[in-house]
């Protein structure tokens, strides 16, 4: 079941999750005190920690930086337990990813554009390089470019002889 869930209460808040979640997370922050592109790694490690909880795999839109892949953890009930939380500014909203919703595979090496699709199951890694056949194009036409240098010609050549 698709999830979604503004994090922030009425009062504009961020919501807080349990007591004993947010110690784990403070504690973890005093090590990873920038947790950007932690996500994968603070769930998987959280959830050591606290079995009870689930990993929930999908997107926030941020006010700041659009779409983003995230991973977060969520109680028997449905609460958001974010470790990572930190990493976006501002108020975020949670979208658990659904088999027919595009998802994060990766980064264009050639524009940097973030990349999503449609992927059969998330049991499966995924990534992809390009976002498009022109990026895709664009960066292997530089990588097969001839050498920029020219090869210097035998300037002595009048020292060779003529057969
Ligand atoms: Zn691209």
């Amino acid at each position: 079941m698709a999830s979604t869930n503004l994090d922030i209460n009425e009062n504009g808040q961020i919501k807080p999750c349990d007591k004993k979640y947010q110690e784990w997370i403070a504690n973890y922050l005093k090590k990873h005190p920038n947790p950007l592109g932690e996500c994968q790694y603070a769930c998987k490690e959280m959830l050591k920690a606290f079995p009870e909880l689930k990993i929930i795999r999908g997107h926030v839109e941020t006010v700041f930086w659009g779409r983003r892949g995230h991973w977060w953890l969520e109680t028997l009930n449905g609460a958001i337990v974010d470790p990572t939380r930190r990493q976006f500014p501002g108020p975020i909203e949670y979208k658990q990813w659904t088999p027919d919703e595009l998802v994060r595979t990766g980064k264009c090496m050639n524009c940097g554009e973030e990349i999503w699709r449609k992927v059969a199951s998330l049991d499966q890694e995924y990534h992809d390089y390009f976002c498009s056949k022109e990026c895709e194009k664009e960066t292997t036409d530089e990588m097969n470019k001839p050498n920029s240098y020219p090869i210097t010609p035998n300037l002595d050549s009048e020292d060779c002889e003529i057969m």
